[in-house]
């Protein structure tokens, strides 16, 4: 790759991280208002309500030039919009220089930006997106015929398994403390990572993501009762992509 073409990726990425920011920050205002989605109403400045003009959705560059305050009442832009635009960033320039660039790889990516917002929806607000377990359900079954590193037996077994591990799991939880233990998104976003994966790896994606969880669970200053399973399998799904 030139350094142009790592400009480019990195810039792809920031676009990326751009949705994904707005994509969680509407979830939280979703929580009061159903109005709200990622499609509909355009972007808009939390503080005055108004709509953005596209020049002001160029990642990065629109921050620097606005010097990040709003162009119409100059409230501060979150500088998270800015950390996810350089994090995504980066993550796009690693995935492409790990990974060739073709058709594959580009379906593989949109897997991991998928699961990258189900972890931050996961740990922001312990909630997984059905929609988008679905959709990566539908990409893995697709990357399975694709690719030949797993087979789509593979993958339809770990879409299975994936589900039902859980579930049996949680009834067996619940019939001790009767009370659910998992949530009902765990059970389909961790059928949708053993799509992706194969069933050979539902083991490590658990395991792996136990210990992530675990300790989120113990560093994070919130204290929740109830651990992000979702975000550490996404965690672990992340890990194991790179390392397969
Ligand atoms: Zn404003």
């Amino acid at each position: 790759m030139f350094f142009i073409d790592y400009l480019i990726f990195f810039f792809i990425g920031a676009i990326f991280g751009s949705f994904i920011h707005s994509f969680v920050s509407r979830q939280s205002l979703k929580l009061d208002s159903s109005e709200i989605s990622i499609i509909s109403p355009r972007s808009f400045c939390p503080h005055c309500k108004k709509t953005l003009t596209p020049p002001m959705l160029i990642p990065i560059f629109s921050y620097i030039f606005l010097k990040g305050k709003c162009w119409y009442c100059k409230s501060p832009i979150k500088t998270s919009y800015l950390f996810y635009e350089i994090l995504i960033g980066i993550f796009t320039v690693g995935f492409f220089t790990t990974f060739d660039v073709s058709w594959v790889s580009i379906l593989k990516y949109i897997v991991c930006i998928l699961i990258i917002m189900q972890i931050l929806l996961d740990y922001k607000f312990l909630l997984l997106s059905t929609n988008i377990s679905i959709s990566i359900i539908l990409l893995g079954l697709v990357l399975a015929f694709l690719d030949n590193k797993i087979s789509v037996i593979d993958s339809f077994i770990g879409l299975c398994l994936g589900y039902s591990s859980l579930w049996l799991i949680n009834i067996i939880f619940k019939s001790i403390k009767s009370k659910d233990g998992i949530g009902d998104g765990d059970f389909i976003f961790l059928a949708a990572l053993c799509t992706v994966l194969g069933y050979k790896l539902l083991g490590p994606i658990v395991l792996g993501g136990s210990v992530v969880s675990l300790l989120i669970y113990l560093i994070s200053a919130k204290k929740n009762k109830l651990l992000p399973f979702g975000t550490g399998i996404g965690f672990a799904t992340l890990f194991l992509i790179f390392l397969i």
